[in-house]
């Protein structure tokens, strides 16, 4: 039986309980995130700002992240590998999220437990996987890590190879050939070769006049592929092909000279079917390639981790209900970022951290028993033709028979876009690698 001075305690209980709803019980959980890279670390912090009372855990293989994105740029020295190195101790100190620093090396689905390869062990209430990708160096006959490593870097998980190729460049003989073999989709940063490719030609005319980049594909198109051959031909004297200069703006004039970029699509051979280290010459359906500089970008899959955890299919990506990011294979786990299938939406950093703020408010959701929200999705990819030659791809995404499909139309730069529009994107590309960081790491 309720008295009156119980009943006011009991009164007073509810309307803190309808005040604060479910939030101790949301408190109580602890989210162990693998992976502080880019969808890792967004993930973290906005776990935290969702519900400061989440225990939030990273285990992250190395201490310092070394960003990929923007990491071209080393090799024209416009940055050093000191400047792609981002810190952790924003995401510490700011939000209170703690770090293990090992490498994951399995999990108990059944226990909720993760395994580290320095032996811990680490509970887990809802665990977010976002591994990025692993470089498949032996699809290529001829290539490997170690070929990577010493004599034809492929630079796209930046580090050493990063800096070798920057070297290798900076040495490479006047009027020599810097070839890059791109990969076949899906891959990490769609535009990111067809823009490394320019910022080496644009450093080679000041650095080696007579020097030239060929691209080597296996693909017959790109994204981004009419506004960046735009800013070939006009920053280079490229010369458009057939099929794509009926969309060109009237100052498009082809001369049918050579120029210091090629790009050799798949129908005029452009497939790589193997290299020879020893010499740098890369094999392709239309004929030999001999390379001063060879930069190989290898077929991708996720990132060896997501193999080991079973979270994989046969596509070798991750497999996740498209509203959560929970993997379809192990309840209360989510994978995030380039590892996982996503659809309409590609393997970039930008979708990488949105695809973190969804799963984030959806684990935080769930854990205080609430149905998660409705998402809604975005990327923005810049990209450079040269260092004052910007332009971009920009898609919002939405949920669409359970699928993530593209909603908005207008994606590029227009074609016919002022030279100070394009000078903008430049600036504009600048300025989000600095925005980009802070928003996923401080
Ligand atoms: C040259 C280049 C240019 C790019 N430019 C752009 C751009 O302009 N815009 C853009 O949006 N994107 C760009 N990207 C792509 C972007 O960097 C990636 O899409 C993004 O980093 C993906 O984030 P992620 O969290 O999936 O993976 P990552 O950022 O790679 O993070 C994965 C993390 O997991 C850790 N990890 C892996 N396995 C384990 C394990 N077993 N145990 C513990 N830790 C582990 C790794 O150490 C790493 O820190 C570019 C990429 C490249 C290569």
């Amino acid at each position: 039986m309720l008295n009156r001075r119980n009943f006011l305690k009991a009164g007073a209980g509810l309307a803190l309980a309808a005040a604060f709803p479910a939030r101790a019980a949301a408190g109580a959980g602890h989210v162990v995130i693998i992976g502080g890279g880019v969808g890792g670390a967004t993930a973290a912090k906005h776990l935290k700002l969702t519900n400061p009372a989440l225990r939030v855990t990273v285990i992250e293989a190395n201490r310092s992240y070394i960003r990929p994105y923007g990491s071209s740029e080393v090799l024209t020295g416009h940055v050093g590998m000191d400047d792609l190195v981002v810190s952790y101790d924003a995401l510490k100190s700011k939000y209170g999220v703690e770090f293990v620093f090992d490498t994951v090396t399995g999990f108990d689905p059944d226990r909720k437990q993760v395994r580290t390869a320095g032996r811990q062990t680490v509970a887990y209430d809802k665990l977010i996987v976002s591994p990025g990708i692993s470089l498949q160096y032996q699809a290529i006959p001829g290539y490997s890590a170690a070929v990577a490593e010493t004599r034809a870097p492929s630079g796209w998980i930046p580090g050493s190879q990063t800096a070798l190729l920057a070297q290798q460049l900076k040495a490479m003989r006047p009027g020599g050939t810097f070839v890059i073999v791109a990969p076949p989709n899906p891959y990490r940063c769609p535009p990111g070769p067809y823009e490394r490719g320019a910022l080496v030609t644009e450093w080679m005319r000041r650095h080696n006049p007579s020097g030239k980049v060929v691209i080597l594909d296996p693909k017959d198109s790109f994204v981004t592929d009419a506004t960046m051959q735009l800013g070939w031909h006009r920053l280079y004297g490229y010369d458009i092909p057939d099929d794509y200069l009926s969309d060109m703006p009237a100052d498009v004039d082809n001369r049918g000279k050579p120029s210091p970029i090629e790009w050799v699509r798949a129908k005029d051979g452009g497939t790589t079917e193997r290299i020879d280290a020893r010499s740098l010459t890369v094999t392709t359906r239309g004929g030999a390639v001999k390379a001063d500089v060879l930069n190989i970008v290898p077929p991708m899959k996720a990132g060896k981790l997501a193999f080991d955890m079973g979270l994989t299919d046969a596509s070798g990506w991750c497999p996740v209900d498209r509203r959560t990011f929970e993997s379809s294979v192990h309840k209360d786990v989510f994978v995030i970022g380039d590892a996982s299938i996503a659809d309409a939406m590609p393997k970039s950093g930008f979708a990488a951290n949105t695809q973190a703020k969804v799963t984030a408010r959806a684990v935080a959701a769930q854990l205080a028993g609430r149905a998660p929200g409705e998402p809604v999705w975005g990327n923005t990819c810049y990209a450079l033709a040269g260092s004052n030659y910007g332009l971009f791809v920009a898609d919002v995404f939405r949920l669409k028979d359970g699928k993530i499909a593209r909603v908005s139309d207008q994606r590029y730069l227009p074609l016919d876009a002022s030279m100070a529009k394009i000078r903008l994107g430049a600036a504009y590309q600048q300025a989000w690698l600095k925005t980009f960081t802070e928003d996923c790491f401080a």
